[in-house]
């Protein structure tokens, strides 16, 4: 199967091929001629399937022809850092077709934005956040538009950004293509599609339950909390030699992590949403460049991170949601290419493991490194101290098809992955190892402090949107989700 052979005009064929991808990934295949033929589209795919290309290429195929210089496509995105993504893809796939595209995100100037929408874009990508702005000054006519996408659906709801979304949506001509991706299909995402969606196509690239790619190793390396940041700089200095991207659950800990690691003599790129756009910029193009050879970023910035080559992703901290593990690891081997998922896991990232393995339905590897072993007892019974989407539901109470969705973590999962599990695997390592919440009798067990989410959720705003106080509603919004 090629690009033309899908019905792509043979300049965004060429463009593509010059872009260096030989054939079309299976959500390419499966979403351009639907969206070709005018259809709407709820597309169900895992980051990194090449799913940018299968909006953006049929958007360029369909406005190349026509007037120009009118808001024809709106493509709304979560984060400023996909937003530009996004922006970079359609130039790269658009050069033989001239159309121009607009990309406005918070944390910048507003003034810039609006004159670029002032003189008029055939295409506009854009946060939630600052598209309301502009909209509410005047400087967006979506009488011309013709296709919708709400792309990564699932994390505009998860940042609290539903709410903007239908307004934004409210705003546009009823007669339109929509065309919906999102990695999850949690209850209201699935109810917002049936509202906004007319006879969909449906395309599921990855099952339901989310799933990293297949190309990634994925390792858990049980270590004491206190030496967290010591074994960090150690991976780096022997195992982890190549591109490498460690996320930090907040952005006081992406700051103190970097600091250590610059006095071990690393360079380090830093990502946050307290860091102002330049200096994000900076950080991404010192990574992209090479000239940093690690990057450690907060999920929310690290999530739009689309680097070449990046060899290793290393789990500083486990997220607080399960999703996020996997969105993660989908930074290295990206596009079949193969990558390292290294999870530091001290004792209370344990109730997260059970999340993330019921998620993807299988154990993780655990691998003691030499001299990182352990000390605590920090086993426990099943379920107890988890958060509660890592407890058990009973199944009765559990919406259908909600399988992937946090608040449901646990429920349909297997109990074998729940703290008993294979045999851990000694490599280089004299210490014993033992599987997480097995090996220490349950009255033995040393209390484990529940994980806190508040911590996660100060650690994460400012990004996509310049409103802060639409930030703290969005994660306050997480918090009690959970609670
Ligand atoms: P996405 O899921 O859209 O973020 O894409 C993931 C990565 O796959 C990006 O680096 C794309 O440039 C790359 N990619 C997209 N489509 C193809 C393709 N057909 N062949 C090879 N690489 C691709």
């Amino acid at each position: 199967m090629t690009f033309s052979e899908l019905g792509l005009a043979p300049e965004i064929a060429r463009a593509v091929l010059e872009k260096g991808y030989e054939a079309p990934t299976p959500i390419q295949a499966g979403t351009i001629p639907g969206v070709l033929s005018g259809k709407d589209l709820i597309g169900c795919a895992q980051t990194g399937t090449g799913k940018t290309a299968a909006f953006t290429l049929p958007i360029l195929h369909r406005l190349r022809a026509g007037t120009r210089g009118r808001l024809r496509a709106l493509i709304l995105t979560p984060t400023r850092e996909l937003a530009l993504q996004i922006t970079d893809s359609l130039k790269a796939y658009g050069r033989h077709v001239h159309l121009d595209t607009a990309v406005v995100h918070g944390g910048v100037g507003h003034q810039p934005q609006e004159s670029k929408l002032r003189r008029g874009v055939d295409i506009l990508v854009a946060t939630p956040g600052r598209l309301l702005d502009h909209m509410g000054r005047g400087y967006v006519d979506f009488r011309a538009l013709e296709v919708l996408v709400l792309d990564e659906a699932d994390r505009m709801l998860d940042m609290g950004f539903i709410r903007d979304v239908r307004r934004i949506i409210a705003a546009l001509p009823a007669r339109r293509q929509t065309l919906m991706f999102s990695a999850t299909m949690p209850d209201e995402i699935r109810k917002l599609s049936r509202e906004i969606l007319r006879d969909p196509v449906n395309v599921e690239v990855a099952p339901r339950r989310s799933a990293p790619a297949a190309g990634v190793r994925q390792t858990l390396l049980p270590v004491d909390t206190s030496r967290k940041r010591e074994l960090m700089a150690h991976l780096l200095e022997t195992e982890a030699r190549g591109l490498t991207l460690v996320f930090t659950r907040t952005k006081h800990g992406a700051n103190k992590l970097a600091r250590h690691l610059e006095g071990r003599g690393h360079s380090v790129a830093l990502l946050h949403g307290n860091r102002s756009q330049s200096q994000r910029n900076q950080a991404l193009a010192a990574f992209k460049g090479k000239r940093a050879r690690v990057m450690v970023a907060t999920d929310i910035a690290g999530r739009g991170i689309d680097v070449e080559g990046i060899a290793h992703v290393v789990n500083y901290d486990l997220p607080n949601v399960p999703e996020d593990y996997v969105h993660r690891i989908g930074r290295t081997a990206r596009a079949g290419a193969s990558g390292d998922a290294l999870s530091l896991v001290s004792p209370e990232d344990h109730p997260h493991v059970r999340g993330i393995e019921t998620l993807i339905g299988t154990k993780i590897e655990r691998r003691v490194v030499q001299g990182f072993a352990e000390t605590k007892a920090a086993s426990r019974p099943i379920g107890q101290g988890a958060p509660a989407w890592a407890r058990p539901v009973s199944n009765h109470s559990r919406p259908k098809g909600a399988g992937a969705h946090p608040r449901h973590m646990g429920g349909g999962g297997p109990a074998r992955h729940m703290g008993s599990g294979a045999p851990a695997r000694h490599m280089g390592s004299s210490a014993p190892s033992r599987p997480m919440g097995a090996g220490v009798p349950a009255r033995q067990a040393a209390p484990v402090a529940r994980p806190n989410f508040s911590a996660g959720a100060q650690a994460q705003p400012a990004n996509g949107s310049d409103s802060s106080s639409r930030q703290n509603h969005a994660w306050r919004g997480r918090g009690t989700r959970r609670h």
